[in-house]
């Protein structure tokens, strides 16, 4: 797909959202639906800063239940249970087991309970206990002495580079403009937000821009945005990391949780996109927010958690395929514990301008209907219609999965369109060829890691970044983006150096 030049953007918008992750674009997605004319701008690729950097749950957070965040556990079990209705293929039921250990906390008791509010919360009763026999038929790797079986619950996951893309998907099918790689800086009059220059980060061009509204979802740059009032909320950007290993090398079969034995935080493993994705630390960050990457003192943690829960499997950092990192954007209350601070969002206003930060991929509906409705108080055009679906569900699909992740339409395209040997698998992935022709063609792709890294997961769930692949994904990309030798040369060192700088789980 060819770059939308701005010299043919319209000159003005009723509203400009800034940020291409999961805040900014469900604000995209609820905003058309209004009649506004909204434009999204995202200066590198969509969900390139932390919403492709999760821990992937669309879930309630037990954690929060035991902080005591009602309200919070509430609306995120109510938004798991609409998303899980909404959009399968995407979002999917994940069940969870959390082993408990005699003498351990948490006690059954504690968890049972815990458990029941839960599912309360979501009209649901899928809580319940297993036994240590049946608990070790399912997942033999578990830590043995002591064990008393586990309680059982669920959750759910998703691709969330994909639920950011499919958002926008839908946007721009419903009117909205969207635009990758288009950096925005604030223009005001006086006080008063009015606009924003714009900058096409790769060809350099600049065009200035009117807005009614400017609503800022930059995540955890959000705060480098001029034009916050005084008083504005601080933020304290905390670091995650995650491996991803293989299921031979991690063989769980359901998401295992547990409490790591140096601080008694949650972590978990569970199977994601043919892969097993397991973590998470939380600690301060105070190196650059673009390119995270796993620091050794947490792939330490990690490993050592790892070895209490699956003492027989030894795993190493060389035994993961990848790793990656992502940067919460959460607002700093004065807590020592980085745990301890709330992962509700924070929403601020100054005239033309408003700002949120914070919050959960889970929720990112809820976010968007209160800044609009925030937004609305400026431009009364952009207050919400009624509770509409997010997504139209694909019902009885050919193929759940990719109905999912491109929506009804893209997906029959795709199938009725792909001849016989794309539908093969991209090396042991869960990617089709046809999904890789199909994004270069249509999903905005300007670099590769923008394919192998959010259109698909290959850059995590394939050894060595996909490495193996790249001469026939050389193909796709010259047929499709047009890129000739010289073009791909660049495109396929950049991306190994930083698949190699961000993502391999032993530094070179
Ligand atoms: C390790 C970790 C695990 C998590 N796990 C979960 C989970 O399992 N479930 C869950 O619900 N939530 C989870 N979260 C929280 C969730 O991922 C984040 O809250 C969410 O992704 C933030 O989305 P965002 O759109 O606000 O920010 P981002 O995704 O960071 O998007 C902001 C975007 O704004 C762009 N931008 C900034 N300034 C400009 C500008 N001037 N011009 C143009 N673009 C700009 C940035 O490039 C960036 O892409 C997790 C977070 C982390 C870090």
């Amino acid at each position: 797909m060819s770059r939308t030049d701005l010299s043919t953007l319209s000159p003005s918008f009723d509203a400009i959202v800034i940020g291409g992750g999961i805040t900014g674009a469900g604000i995209l997605r609820e905003a058309v639906r209004t009649g506004a004319k909204v434009l999204l701008v995202e200066q590198n690729d969509f969900a390139s800063g932390t919403s492709s950097a999760s821990s992937k749950l669309v879930h309630g957070g037990l954690r929060y239940l035991k902080n005591g965040q009602w309200r919070l556990t509430l609306e995120s079990v109510r938004e798991r249970q609409r998303l899980l209705r909404e959009a399968p293929g995407l979002v999917e039921t994940q069940p969870f087991l959390m082993p408990l250990y005699r003498g351990a906390k948490p006690g059954k008791l504690t968890m049972r309970l815990g458990l029941w509010i839960y599912d309360l919360m979501a009209g649901t009763s899928a809580s319940g206990w297993l036994s240590q026999v049946s608990l070790l038929k399912i997942e033999p790797n578990l830590r043995k002495p002591d064990l008393l079986g586990a309680v059982h619950y669920e959750d759910a996951r998703t691709d969330d580079a994909r639920l950011v893309q499919r958002l926008i998907r839908d946007a721009v099918d419903a009117g909205a403009v969207a635009l990758n790689y288009v950096r925005a800086d604030v223009q005001m009059r006086g006080t008063q937000v009015v606009g924003v220059r714009l900058t096409d980060t790769v060809t350099n061009q600049t065009r200035d821009i009117e807005s009614k509204v400017l609503i800022n979802a930059g995540g955890a740059w959000a705060g480098a945005l001029p034009g916050a009032p005084e008083g504005s909320p601080v933020l304290r950007p905390l670091r995650g990391s995650h491996f991803v290993f293989s299921r031979e090398k991690l063989p769980v079969q359901k998401a295992v949780s547990w409490l790591h034995p140096k601080d008694q935080r949650p972590i978990f493993a569970y199977p994601w996109e043919g892969a097993v994705v397991y973590g998470t630390t939380d600690l301060d960050h105070d190196g650059s927010q673009d390119h995270p990457r796993m620091t050794p003192e947490e792939a330490d943690y990690l490993l050592d958690g790892l070895a209490y829960q699956f003492p027989d499997l030894q795993l190493k950092a060389s035994d993961a395929i990848s790793t990656y990192s992502g940067v919460r954007p959460i607002v700093a209350s004065g807590k020592d514990d980085p745990s301890a601070e709330s992962r509700e969002s924070a929403m601020w206003s100054s005239p033309g301008l408003v700002n949120i930060t914070g919050g959960k991929l889970t929720t990112f509906r809820v976010t968007a209907r209160e800044v609009l409705n925030e937004a609305a108080k400026q431009v009364p055009l952009l207050k919400p219609e009624r509770d509409q679906p997010v997504f139209v569900s694909a019902g009885n699909a050919r193929d759940q999965r990719l109905f999912g992740r491109l929506g009804a339409a893209a997906a029959t395209a795709l199938l009725d369109g792909a001849p016989a040997a794309e539908l093969e698998r991209v090396a042991d992935s869960p990617y089709s060829w046809a999904e890789l022709r199909w994004s270069a063609r249509y999903e905005q792709v300007q670099k590769l890691d923008d394919l192998l890294m959010r259109r698909t997961r290959i850059g995590l769930v394939v050894q060595q970044g996909g490495r193996d692949e790249l001469p026939r994904i050389k193909e796709i990309c010259m047929a499709e983006l047009g890129w000739d030798q010289v073009r791909w040369d660049a495109e396929a060192a950049r991306y190994l150096e930083l698949w190699q700088r961000n993502h391999a789980p032993v530094p070179a």
